[in-house]
Order: structure tokens, then sequence, then C-alpha cells
């Protein structure tokens, strides 16, 4: 099998070149050409030895996964469908805005942990993704589309993609070190040059794993947080009883320590009923008072025989006041991209669906 070279990060393409008897700044020319150009036909890498731009096919390859499903929603959000395995789809999301643009990457197929609200983990875990699938998906949405005009401003970025999240499908924490080689080539300058602020991974809270992140790779964490005390935690956010709140939130202040002037994200899923109630924004507030955050508020994204409702405006408006009355930073997630199913986890559980159907039809849709 030839080697994938999006599987390396600059330190292991180094040891995979220096195994051939190359020398270090030919594994830097390739890493250039793959991540900063595109380019996947050692024949184009122009500045580099003929004989081994000739021996090269033989023993490796540059390979993203197969996009099977790719469609821009009228507001510019983009979103494509990978095909990574029998019946097994993963999903990246685009999400262009005047100062930035922002893509959605998944980490793993599925996810082990069942919060009771999220589609992905209603799917079961099949498997973590590859540091080349992870990658692959930053790498395909950069260099499609910095060949077309940006739906908003008009303008041919060089680089479309400003920021990532780790919110796609999957726990970014539970497939640790195929993340933390993938965020290493986001960040690297000799690839996508991305900023430790400008990426994001996104956590349901293993609290061991964000310490070990913190020490290897210190980018912005958001943390799922969902509910304000363990009764309820506990019943929706089930890793809740592995790590509960306590626990979290000292993991947190212990991140910021590796994060200097950085705050923790706090993502909470409003569910109607179930955690809206002023009684739980307050209660927010004893819990989070010794970590510096800001609050992100996501209105539940329905799926088929979820058991819960989307939150009406008036509970959410009140309950954003409280925290904001306490000082804190509250944004509300807009939704954006309803009409392809942009929420995370929600296409490729519709082509988790068996029978093909949903995917034969969003197939016709998009033709
Ligand atoms: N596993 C990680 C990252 C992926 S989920 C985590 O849980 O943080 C990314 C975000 O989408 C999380 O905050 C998650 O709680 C949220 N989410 C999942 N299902 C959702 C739904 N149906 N509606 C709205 N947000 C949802
Ligand atoms: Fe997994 Fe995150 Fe979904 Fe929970 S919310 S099941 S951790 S992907």
């Amino acid at each position: 099998m030839p080697q994938n070279l999006l599987d390396f990060d600059l330190e292991g393409l180094t040891a995979w070149f220096t195994e051939l008897g190359e020398k270090p700044f030919r594994a830097r020319q390739v890493f250039h050409w793959i991540h900063q150009s595109g380019v996947t036909d050692f024949a184009q890498m122009t500045d580099i030895a003929r004989s081994l731009r000739e021996t090269l096919p033989q023993r490796a390859v540059v390979q993203a996964p197969a996009i099977s499903f790719a469609h821009t929603s009228a507001d510019g959000t983009r979103k494509w469908l990978f095909d990574v395995g029998v019946a097994n789809g993963i999903e990246t999301v685009f999400i262009p805005e005047d100062d930035r643009g922002t893509l959605c990457v998944s980490s793993q197929v599925g996810c082990a942990l069942e919060c009771t609200f999220c589609s992905t983990g209603r799917q079961g875990f099949n498997r973590n993704l590859t540091v080349a699938e992870i990658i692959g998906q930053l790498w395909v949405a950069q260099h499609s589309l910095k060949t077309e005009p940006n739906r908003t401003t008009g303008e041919i970025a060089d680089r479309p993609v400003s920021n990532v999240v780790m919110m796609g499908m999957g726990e970014p924490l539970a497939n640790f070190e195929n993340v933390v080689t993938a965020l290493g080539i986001m960040l690297d300058d000799h690839a996508y040059g991305l900023s430790r602020r400008r990426v994001t991974v996104s956590t349901s809270g293993l609290v061991p794993a964000m310490d070990r992140l913190a020490e290897r790779c210190p980018v912005a964490l958001a943390v799922s947080l969902h509910a304000p005390n363990d009764a309820l935690r506990d019943q929706i956010v089930p890793i809740n009883r592995k790590y509960p709140l306590a626990e979290l939130m000292a993991a947190c202040r212990r991140y910021l320590v590796h994060a200097p002037r950085d705050f923790i994200t706090f993502e909470y899923v409003m569910l109607a009923g179930v955690n809206d109630q002023p009684e739980h924004a307050r209660q927010l507030i004893g819990l989070t008072r010794d970590v510096p955050c800001k609050f992100n508020l996501i209105p539940f994204n329905p799926f088929p025989e979820s058991g819960y409702e989307k939150p009406r405006a008036e509970p959410m408006r009140v309950f954003r006041q409280i925290l904001q009355d306490a000082g804190y930073v509250v944004t509300t997630r807009k939704t954006r991209g309803d009409d392809i199913d942009a929420a995370c986890g929600q296409l490729a559980g519709k082509v988790a669906d068996k029978s093909g159907r949903v995917m034969k039809r969003m197939r016709k849709e998009a033709a």
C-alpha cells in the first residue's frame, strides 16, 4: 500500500523522507506543495529533483477522502459529505462571514458518548478518522473554495478558511493523537498557518484529555455544557457520570493556565422545557463563577424521534438576559444552511439510513 502523505505532519514527513535517504528540506517542499498549493500530482512539484518526482508515485499518494456530495445553500453555507468507507459518511461545513470563513470539521464516524439530543450520538460509534481524513476535510475546503468568489464579499480569497472548529461529527478528544496531529498541521506556517485562537476544539468534557490537549496543543477550547447541575447533565450528557461538573470546571481552569488571556466557550444547546428555565441560567452563573468564559446558546436542531423540541424565543431571551445581566458575553448561534441540513451530524445521519433513499434524493437535488 502506498503511504498517504496527508497522514503526516511535517515531522512525520521529514522522518519518512529521511528513511528514503532524502534531505529534510525535501519534506518541507512537498509539504508546501500539498497543503499550500493543493497539488497531489508529484509530476507537478517542479522544484523537486526529477528522479524523486519519478519514484514517489510508486511509494506514496496524496489522497483526501472522496466527496460523495457537495452543495451550497442560499446563504453561502457549503456542505460536503465525504465517503469514508462502506455506508460511512462524514460531513464538513463551511460558513462564510464578512470577516472570516469557518470550517466545521468531523473527527470520528459516529460518536460513542450518546448525548441524548445529538443525532451523531444516536448513530453510535463506528471508528476514528485518520489524520488524512481529518486534515483532508480542510485540504478539500481550502483548495476548492479558493477558486470561487466568496458569496458574501464577492472576493476570491487566497485562504478562504480562516477558522476551524472541531464541531462536526464525533468527540475530538476521544480520537486524541490523530486530532492533535491534524491540529499541528492546521497551525503549521508551512501548511495552513492558522493561529492558535482561530482553531477550536469542542469537547463534551473528557477531563484527562483536556489536560493533555493543554500541554500538547492549547488551541481555543469549547466545552459542551448543556446543563447547570449534575442531575440534569448526567441525563443528557452521559459522560458527566464519569467526569462530573466540579471536575470539569477544575479542568477548564487548568486549561486556561496553558492558554493565558483566553477564555472557555461554554456551548449550551437549548432544549425546550428541559434546560431553558431561568433557574438553570442562575445555576450556571454559580457554576462558572471562577472560569473566564463566554456562552454560546444553540437552539436545539430537531431530528426525527429525538424526543426534544426547539426552545421558543421568549424563554431564550430571558435566559440570555440573565446571563448578560451577570456580566457574561453571550452569543446565540444563528441557524444557517437550514436548507441543506448544515447542523452537525444531521446530514450524515440521514445517509446512514440504510435504504439510501435520502442520499438518492439529495444527489438528484444537487444535480
Ligand atoms: N463532540 C463534541 C463536538 C461535536 S458536537 C461536543 O460534543 O462538543 C458540536 C456541538 O453541536 C456540541 O456543542 C453539541 O452539543 C452540539 N449539538 C449536537 N446535537 C445538536 C442538536 N441536535 N442541536 C443543536 N446542537 C447540537
Ligand atoms: Fe458525541 Fe458531541 Fe454528539 Fe455528545 S454532542 S454524542 S459528544 S458528537
